[in-house]
């Protein structure tokens, strides 16, 4: 897991070494030394997962830093805690309606500063979680059909706009039925492993790869139809020489060509869904793609012995 990143902000040297060493060996800490600072750190990636933001500072003051970092979609979502003087309740007040999370008061008390920075890191822990889990399938660490569905649309429409070719594979394991019905479910779940590690590990890094549901699953391809075909046939072939578990497991491909006509997700993979019913109908273990010039395609098409 990455470092958790801390933003501190004060506009007093001896103030930022004290807090600093607070946080010492807790989290990564970055410095600013000022209200402008602030902002530019707020935005260079990799951003802080959390600012302590000083109140008082000449310039620009924590009050102002916070306001334009709430209004930055970029910088919105940084959890803040204003660092305010001991006796001004109304800049705590002020501080929280202006979307700070929390605040600590000075002088800073090392074990206070810990402890809120403790519990923020664990929030953002947990929300990390549940992000990874709301997008990836469970049982194969694969991106999920919510992922799918909520995202690939983004990336078509981005695809579509700089005219990058795309391709969309869609997988069917051959006959899993019968290794659940042979072997067991567990067994299942073994194969269905191996075989999403099989698809992560034999495509790029940029290629999307996800367990649709079942034995199904989907890759969104960074390439033209051809060079696709080319690629799934590999993956096919990978496939067949994997034998996980000791078992022959073969899958039925169907490749679209995303440019062709449609350039959205559902019709793209009724399209796909097609070419694999056709490759089973053919006999499995095979590759058919689509594209809107199928004479271009005779020669694409793969067939596994
Ligand atoms: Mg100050």
């Amino acid at each position: 897991m990455e470092a958790f990143r801390v933003l501190i902000v004060d506009d007093i040297k001896s103030n930022l070494m004290v807090m600093a060493k607070c946080l010492q060996g807790l989290c990564e800490v970055i410095k600013a030394h000022n209200g402008r600072d602030c902002l530019e750190l707020a935005r260079t990636h990799p951003q802080p997962d959390l600012i302590l933001l000083d109140v008082r500072m000449p310039d620009m003051d924590g009050h102002a830093v916070c306001k334009e970092l709430k209004a930055s979609p970029e910088t919105e979502s940084i959890p803040v805690i204003f660092v305010t003087g001991n006796d001004s309740e109304e800049d705590e007040e002020q501080g929280l309606l202006l979307g700070a999370i929390d605040y600590i008061t000075k002088p800073i008390r090392p074990v206070i500063v810990r402890a809120r920075v403790s519990v923020h890191m664990q929030l953002k822990q947990q929300r990390d979680k549940l992000r990874f889990m709301a997008l990836h399938d469970q049982l194969t660490g694969l991106f999920n059909r919510y992922f799918l569905t909520e995202n690939a649309e983004v990336r078509l429409a981005h695809f579509r706009r700089h005219k990058t070719p795309l391709s969309v594979v869609l997988m069917d394991i051959d006959k899993f039925k019968s290794i659940n019905d042979t072997y067991g479910h567990e067994m299942g779940d073994l194969v269905l492993m191996a075989v999403a590690e099989l698809l992560e590990n034999n495509t790029r890094r940029e290629d999307v790869v996800a367990r649709l549901g079942g034995e199904e699953f989907v890759i969104l391809m960074e390439c033209p139809l051809d060079a696709a075909m080319v690629k799934v046939e590999k993956l096919r072939q990978q496939m067949e020489q994997l034998m996980p578990q000791g078992l022959m497991v073969t899958g039925s491909f169907g490749v679209v060509d995303a440019c062709a006509e449609v350039m959205e997700l559902n019709p793209l993979l009724k399209r796909a869904d097609e070419c694999v019913y056709q490759a089973k109908d053919q006999g499995r273990n095979q590759v058919v793609g689509w594209c809107s010039k199928p004479a271009a395609l005779q020669e694409l098409n793969y067939k596994g012995n």
